[in-house]
């Protein structure tokens, strides 16, 4: 069983590394190195929540706050079944690599309940998302920890969230203090929500894609073809805003099955009919692998983690990969993948569309403002494009991979504002 805690400690490793020689203090460089191996604070308990039937059932629950020394934590929350504390604090380090890459003042973070919540009742659902709330208690707020949703957790659960958040300032009398609201993002709009927040993560995946092509001089954009695993909010996201741009998108799929077009598909028609149906439907269907192996241009997989491993990284066509997902390819993939000359667009650039537009949402909700969706994407595009023109550029210079370029600007700067504070 594959470990992504310490898939994110040796990707640390390996980046300090390259990054030793930058700094003359070669102990204070490794203090701070091995601090950062470790989450801040791990927040563990259960949640015990009353099930319609009026029995009792309780839900582990873990809060990860990785690092803090750029601005409040920041992170999303998972619900699944697939939960584990190994998964959470590898998902906070990358947070606070994703928050540093695309240079916005907050540190990572990462929560997380096992639970299948297709199996709960919406009262039910309102009753956990209000306990996880309640047993995180003071570590969390608009200055202190912002969460986010994440696979499962949806703009109603962070409004509840949000709601329960206001409720405990309230009983403490704090509530006039700060905006609650703005202690989560990934709200309603109808709750302080932002305009652009439901696309953006799939949306800034494009931007990336865009710029991309430049870089690679790709001609026609009607000839790259694109094979996109995860049909959820990242991964419709990225194939309505591919298509609109002009690629082909060829092939989609879920957990349960997969749809390929070699004449390109529509993702709004596939959606309106996944909402109709509950699922996806094809005429012949595609397993997931078979999906990962198809002979396309770009590969992206924007489900879960640990997709693209040692046994199918060989047997990837795709000369590009787009990480829409989270921690999609092991370290021992990542390796193969390099050697056979893929472009790897690492997760913490390529989706950092999500964390950036959640940003702009605690702006809007700590200034008591309100942006139009076309004042918010004219912020998100520069962001993500000056971005990755400053990893691609150290990828050249250095002859290195995408990824690791991306984290030597990244960890770099969290290793600076730890040394700019002291702390080490
Ligand atoms: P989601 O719950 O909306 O969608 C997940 C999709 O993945 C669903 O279509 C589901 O059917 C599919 N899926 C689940 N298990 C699968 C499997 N074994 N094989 C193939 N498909 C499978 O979640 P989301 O918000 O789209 O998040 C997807 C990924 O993107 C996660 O790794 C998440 O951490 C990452 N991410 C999300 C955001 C965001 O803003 N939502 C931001 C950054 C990163």
């Amino acid at each position: 069983m594959h470990n992504p805690y310490q898939d994110a400690v040796t990707q640390l490793e390996l980046v300090a590394k390259r990054l030793e020689s930058e700094y003359e203090d070669k102990k204070r460089f490794q203090t701070a190195i091995s601090l950062l191996k470790t989450p801040e604070t791990l927040h563990e308990g259960m949640l015990e929540i009353t099930l319609d039937s009026g029995k009792k059932q309780s839900f582990k629950a873990f809060r990860s706050q990785h690092s803090n020394v750029r601005g409040p934590y920041k992170g999303g929350i998972r619900f699944h079944p697939g939960v584990t504390k190994e998964e959470v604090k590898a998902l906070s380090l990358w947070m606070s690599w994703k928050t540093a890459a695309v240079n916005i003042p907050y540190g990572g973070a990462k929560g997380g309940v096992i639970v299948d919540p297709r199996k709960l009742s919406t009262t039910e659902l309102e009753q956990l998302s209000r306990a996880y709330v309640r047993f995180l208690g003071t570590a969390i707020g608009p200055w202190i920890d912002v969460p986010a949703p994440d696979v499962n957790t949806t703009p109603q659960i962070m409004a509840w969230m949000a709601d329960e958040y206001e409720r405990m300032q309230q009983e403490s009398n704090t509530a006039h203090l700060q905006n609650p609201l703005a202690s989560f993002t990934g709200k309603p709009l109808g709750l302080g929500g932002s305009l652009g927040r439901e696309e953006a993560t799939g949306l800034g995946g494009v931007y990336i894609l865009e710029e991309l092509a430049k870089k690679l001089a790709w001609k026609r954009k009607q000839d790259i073809t694109i094979a996109i695993q995860g049909f959820g909010n990242v991964g419709y996201w990225f194939a309505a805003h591919a298509v609109t741009a002009g690629y082909k998108v060829v092939a989609v799929s879920d957990s349960k099955t997969g749809i390929y077009d070699p004449n390109g598909l529509d993702p709004v028609a596939i959606l309106a009919s996944k909402r109709k149906t509950g699922q996806l439907t094809a005429a012949s269907p595609l397993s997931n692998q078979e999906l990962l192996e198809l002979g396309v241009d770009v590969l992206v997989p924007a489900a879960l983690e640990n997709v693209i491993t040692a046994e199918n990284a060989a047997m990837i066509k795709a000369t590009t990969i787009i990480e829409m997902a989270n921690g999609p390819t092991t370290p021992e993939a990542d390796e193969i993948l390099a050697k056979r000359n893929v472009t790897v667009i690492p997760d913490i650039l390529a989706n950092a569309g999500g964390v950036s537009t959640s940003y702009f949402e605690w702006v809007q909700n700590l200034s008591g403002s309100y942006w139009s969706k076309q004042m918010v994407l004219e912020k998100l595009q520069p962001l993500m494009t000056t971005a990755f023109d400053a990893i691609w550029s150290l990828h050249l210079a250095e002859k290195t991979t995408v990824r690791l370029a991306a984290y030597q600007v990244a960890v770099r700067r969290v290793i600076d504002a730890l040394f700019l504070r002291g702390r080490v």
